[in-house]
């Protein structure tokens, strides 16, 4: 069914709508009006609500207002893309709230191009932080063990093939260390596994903290561990080797009330220069066997590789 509207009654509700500007203050969706200087001047009810600014706070600022740095206000302007008809799209862009929230979004520009007047922009914010949050976690499960945190083996090895792709373009040298724990069954066998998991815990925690910003430190395995060492050559890896294997050797695992676990680790390091082009699956075997004469040689030490 279909009623036929007689023109004063369109003007009725024309009159109604636009005198308030409802469409506009009324949209579901928070909306700015911004000049060419990025000057926001006009904000509709919801933005004031996604934002926790209120219009008079907000009216005359720089967008830069509303992103989480100025280095990133400026870094937008190459996420914009100009579509075919004329309205401009984001990519996912973060922006901050009054209290600094930060908020993942997409922007959607319609140009108000009126003959003779300054060019505006009608911005629309659609909120996809839940979006963005659920994909991040999701990103965090598939690439990280969940008892350590640390990278799991299989997003090692892309990072590693990544670092090691980029190495070779520039004929860099880089370094593994293959780490596992001595006697750990013994650990196990005398504490329970619960405790065998703390222990696993406190040598990961040393392994990520006492080595450099710049090392990739993964869960190999149970009880074992890779650390990539991007641009570092044998006497350098031999250096972070050992000051694990003592940092490990003075550590205190706490159980229960007052008492102390204390263990110690082998480490087999393996170095490549990329002149010989090796694989990152060879140099990490070859970590393997400098472990495995690091056991052979009495356990709680570090083994180079050498052919
Ligand atoms: P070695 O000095 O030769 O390395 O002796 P080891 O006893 O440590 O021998 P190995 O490295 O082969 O032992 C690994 C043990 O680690 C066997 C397994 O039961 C235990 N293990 C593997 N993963 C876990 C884990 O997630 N939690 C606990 N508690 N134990 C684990
Ligand atoms: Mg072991
Ligand atoms: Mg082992």
């Amino acid at each position: 069914m279909k009623i036929e509207l007689s023109k004063s009654e369109v003007k009725a509700y024309e009159e109604i709508i636009f005198d308030d500007n409802l469409l506009f203050e009324l949209n579901a969706i928070p909306q700015m009006v911004v000049n060419k200087d990025r000057v926001i001047v006009r904000v509709n009810k919801k933005f004031t609500k996604l934002f926790g600014y209120s219009s008079d706070e907000i009216l005359g600022k720089q967008t830069a207002t509303l992103t989480p740095s100025l280095e990133k206000f400026q870094e937008y302007a190459q996420y914009f893309v100009h579509t075919k008809e004329g309205i401009i799209k984001s990519e996912e862009l973060e922006y901050k709230k009054k209290d600094a929230t930060i908020f993942w979004v997409k922007l959607e520009g319609n140009p108000i191009n009126k003959s003779g007047r300054e060019l505006l922009i009608l911005w629309s914010f659609i909120d996809i932080t839940k979006e963005v949050y659920y994909r991040k976690e999701l990103e965090l499960l598939a690439s990280t063990d969940p008892m350590t945190k640390l990278y799991n083996r299989r997003y090692f090895s892309e990072l590693a093939t990544t670092v090691v792709q980029l190495a070779k373009r520039s004929g860099l040298v880089y370094s593994v260390i293959m780490v596992d724990i001595d006697k750990f069954k013994r650990i196990n066998d005398t504490y329970g596994h619960t405790i065998g998991d703390e222990v696993i815990i406190a040598l990961s925690k040393v392994l990520k903290y006492n080595g450099r910003e710049s090392d990739i430190v993964s869960r190999w395995g149970g009880e074992e561990f890779v650390i990539l060492l991007p641009q570092t050559k044998q006497n350098s890896a031999m250096e972070i080797a050992e000051k694990l294997r003592k940092n490990v050797e003075v550590l205190h695992v706490v159980i229960g009330d007052d008492k102390k676990i204390s263990f110690t680790i082998s480490l087999g390091v393996a170095t490549v220069h990329l002149q010989n082009c090796f694989d990152v699956e060879d140099v990490i075997n070859n970590a393997d066997k400098a472990l495995y004469f690091a056991k052979e040689g009495g356990r709680n030490r570090v083994e180079v590789f050498t052919q």
